[in-house]
């Protein structure tokens, strides 16, 4: 007899105060920065949720590499997302990993939908790379609040002001000091909170694998500071507040304020305090908005959007995991729930938290968690799953791809898996696969923001679905726009653009510079609206 599944009842306040324990995140930084080292530091702070393991470092990654890992193992690279969940007081800390390299963006991004605030991260010695810009434009997109953490410290290292102007120059929030360093980059000797007296002295440990031990002192009377240095702390703090204004927690969420701390994640120096801040001043999550306007409130039923689906994770089964953000009520395996999309039932019953690469069967998750649904089939990036009342969100922008190539199947025999890889791949947002309007009989053409992209692409091709191919020279092309449907008749005799299609019908248009883009824009105005010219 088939058991009748009946959604739980909830107590609303129940949800309520469990989603406002949870601290939903990512650490956004230019490789090397000290995000793998900083998320180890804040393990060695945490109480377990789980039972798998919460150490993340590379050591531990590379353990439970699954096969196309192998490729990510090469090239040194993270190229997959998972969520790292901890305790902390009583919080629940949902960390969630983001792919290092630059020509993963677009995955970034899709991570940094299902959070509800970001740390940016930066080195002392190196101020705002270019990485960190880009991903902090992510979050601008996303009206994420951001705080920033300069780390290593420990480091020779520019100085604190110069670093503020740095980050209010390319972010446009006004970094505001939440506590202040004692002893210049290179001699960390504690971090002092503005308008007090005391600092929190700190001795690093080694290579982060203890608890830093750290104790409250008088700063003008500590003989162990040499002659100076509280002084010179307190006057940037002071000067700090004169210039940027006091930490307030509404225009951080507002996003016109950056809180910045200090750290030296290595020694494990400035870890807690970063943890006390968020644990009291980070935002927990919020209902969110639905395509109709209309918010679904978190102790609504539940509700959640898959923002990251992937395959080859567990290489015994070929499996791929839907990686689904819970936005509102509780979920339990085994629950009925919906695909917004389709209409269609979605299996609960194979769900699992992730944590770190690991797996566990998922029990009850809240708002803000993340909870991994295996081989379920038909769930897409950006699609809505949800139980009682339907409830559609967003789905997921897509990048305008930069770089095209025509892939070929080189084994006829293989065509099947071919053309299953391209829809996996596809479906995944791992690339983007266009075709021409007679479907491409030369090949498809795979499109990318990164060349990266290619590479795991034919790679994934090969080893999970046994297609070996070739890719033709990259197509003249640099820069696409997607084009409305009425509009394609329009372009279509437009010497120069070359229109393609996606896998759902839609038309993007691809131009070989810039200029060619503005020049179309300026003819056909009404194609491409709301868009500032490129520069
Ligand atoms: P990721 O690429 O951002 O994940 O950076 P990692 O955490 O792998 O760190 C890059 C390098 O910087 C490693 O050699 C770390 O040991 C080192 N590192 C990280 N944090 C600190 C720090 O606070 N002080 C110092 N001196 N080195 C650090």
């Amino acid at each position: 007899m088939a058991a009748l599944s009946v959604d739980p009842v909830v107590d609303p306040s129940l949800v309520r105060a469990e989603a406002a324990r949870r601290r939903s995140f990512a650490v956004i930084s230019h490789p090397d920065a000290g995000k793998s080292t900083l998320t180890e530091a804040m393990a060695l702070h945490a109480h377990v949720v789980s039972e798998a393991g919460v150490t993340h470092g590379k050591a531990s990654r590379a353990a439970s590499l699954s096969d196309w890992g192998e490729l990510e193992r090469e090239r040194g690279i993270s190229i997959s997302s998972t969520a790292l969940r901890f305790g902390y007081g009583e919080a629940v800390f949902n960390l969630l990993d983001t792919p290092g390299h630059a020509d993963f963006s677009e995955d970034t991004y899709r991570v940094l939908t299902a959070v509800d605030f970001a740390v940016m991260l930066l080195d002392a010695a190196k101020g705002m790379e270019a990485q960190t810009r880009k991903l902090f434009d992510a979050c601008q997109r996303l009206g994420l609040p951001v705080v920033t953490v300069v780390n290593k410290w420990d480091r020779p290292g520019h100085e604190p002001l110069e670093l503020f102007d740095a980050v209010q120059e390319a972010t446009g929030r006004v970094p505001v000091a939440v506590n202040w360093p004692v002893g210049h980059a290179g001699d960390f000797q504690g971090l002092l909170t503005p308008g007090e007296s005391t600092y929190l002295r700190g001795q690093a440990v080694d290579s982060g694998a203890h608890r830093a031990r750290e104790e409250r002192v008088e700063g003008a009377s500590d003989p162990r500071l040499e002659a100076g240095v509280w002084q010179a702390a307190v006057e940037g703090a002071t000067i700090a507040a004169e210039l940027n204004g006091r930490f307030d927690r509404q225009a951080f969420l507002a996003g016109t304020q950056s809180p910045v701390l200090f750290t030296a994640a290595a020694g494990n120096l400035g870890v807690r305090p970063l943890l006390e801040f968020l644990l009291h001043q980070a935002p927990s999550p919020a209902g969110r908005a639905a395509v109709d306007g209309a918010v679904r409130a978190v102790d609504a039923p539940f509700s959640g959007y898959v923002f990251k689906v992937q395959a080859g994770m567990n290489p015994a089964h070929r499996d791929q995991v839907a990686f689904v953000r819970v936005n509102s009520g509780v979920f339990d395996r085994g629950m009925d729930l919906q695909h917004a999309q389709s209409g269609r039932p979605v299996l609960s019953k194979y769900a699992h938290h992730l944590v770190g690469r690991g797996r566990q069967a998922a029990a009850t998750s809240w708002p803000g968690d993340v909870v991994g649904f295996v081989n379920a089939t038909g769930l897409g990036v950006g699609d809505t799953i949800h139980a009682g009342p339907p409830v559609v969100f967003p789905g997921m922008p897509r990048f305008n791809p930069e770089r095209f190539r025509v892939v070929r199947n080189r084994d006829a025999a293989r065509h099947k898996g071919f053309a299953k890889g391209l829809a996996q791949l596809e479906r995944e947002g791992a690339i983007q696969v266009l075709r021409d309007a007679e479907g491409s009989p030369g090949g498809p053409v795979l499109a990318a923001v990164g060349d990266l992209q290619f590479e795991v692409a034919t790679e994934r091709l090969r080893r999970e679905f046994g297609a070996e191919v070739a890719l033709d020279a990259p197509l003249p092309y640099d820069r696409a726009r997607p084009v409305p449907a009425p509009g394609v008749p329009e372009l279509a005799g437009v010497t120069g653009v070359q229109l393609l299609y996606r896998p759902d019908g839609e038309a993007v248009a691809l131009f070989p510079d810039r200029w060619k883009l503005n020049r179309t824009r300026e003819l056909f105005p009404h194609l491409f609206p709301d868009e500032p010219p490129t520069g």
